[in-house]
């Protein structure tokens, strides 16, 4: 039974790395510095002060300004009086009307569905975590934000858009609609609310929420009373 007591807090005392899976000891760290995984080099702990409000805020702010950075035209070109100006979505939508099917999707995929679903799932687990919920869900939704992580590529398609007004600056005249500001604020956030997410403290706390809910459950507390 002592033996049994002792086994979450013995749990606490490791954490593993996800890349290698190396057992490391879990050690406290102060905000600004960091633990590396010794083999991999992988970051482990970072901590950010107020993280999970931090990244509600910036969720909030980022849903705020998807549709205009997707929707809005980004830029006007004016060349020898013909004018042209278009948007992210419109660039998705004319790579599919014109055969380019492969790339029109991959556009869509990850300048337009990525990042809206991977704001989304913010919103949902840093708001689950301020008002301590959190539940099976919140784990999968979570867990599924990592493996999303490769696939939102906004600052791909930001250069993208700045080799186009290079190369077109001598030939027309560029003029920068509200959807380029919609999209640089959008690409900011996006960045930032990677920099202000402790992912560590997000799992801490995801668990600790599951495992009280758990045990203040009737089939739990049963199990208990049967036990002893
Ligand atoms: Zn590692």
């Amino acid at each position: 039974m002592k033996d049994k007591a002792k086994r979450p807090s013995d749990r606490d005392k490791l954490i593993l790395c996800p890349d290698c899976d190396l057992a490391i000891k879990n050690v406290q760290v102060e905000e600004g510095k960091r633990v590396l995984c010794p083999r991999c080099g992988r970051n482990l702990i970072s901590p950010v002060s107020n993280t999970v409000e931090k990244t509600l805020a910036l969720s909030i702010a980022g849903l705020l300004l998807f549709i205009p950075a997707i929707f809005l035209p980004l830029l006007d070109f004016d060349v020898i009086g013909l004018e042209s100006s278009g948007s992210i979505w419109d660039s998705a939508i004319a790579l599919v009307n014109s055969g380019f099917y492969f790339s029109g999707i991959a556009v869509f995929v990850t300048s337009i569905f990525v990042p809206l679903i991977k704001l989304l799932i913010l919103l949902q687990v840093s708001f689950q975590l301020y008002i301590s919920r959190a539940g099976a869900l919140t784990i999968y939704l979570f867990r599924t934000y990592k493996h999303l992580d490769e696939w939102g590529m906004l600052e791909v398609y930001m250069i993208s858009v700045l080799v186009t007004i290079i190369k077109m600056l001598h030939m027309a005249r560029i003029q920068y609609d509200t959807g380029f500001i919609c999209f640089i604020l959008l690409l900011i956030i996006t960045i930032f609310s990677s920099l202000f997410l402790d992912e560590h403290f997000f799992w801490k706390e995801i668990y600790k929420i599951t495992a009280n809910k758990a045990k203040s459950s009737p089939s739990f507390s049963q199990a208990k009373r049967q036990e002893s």
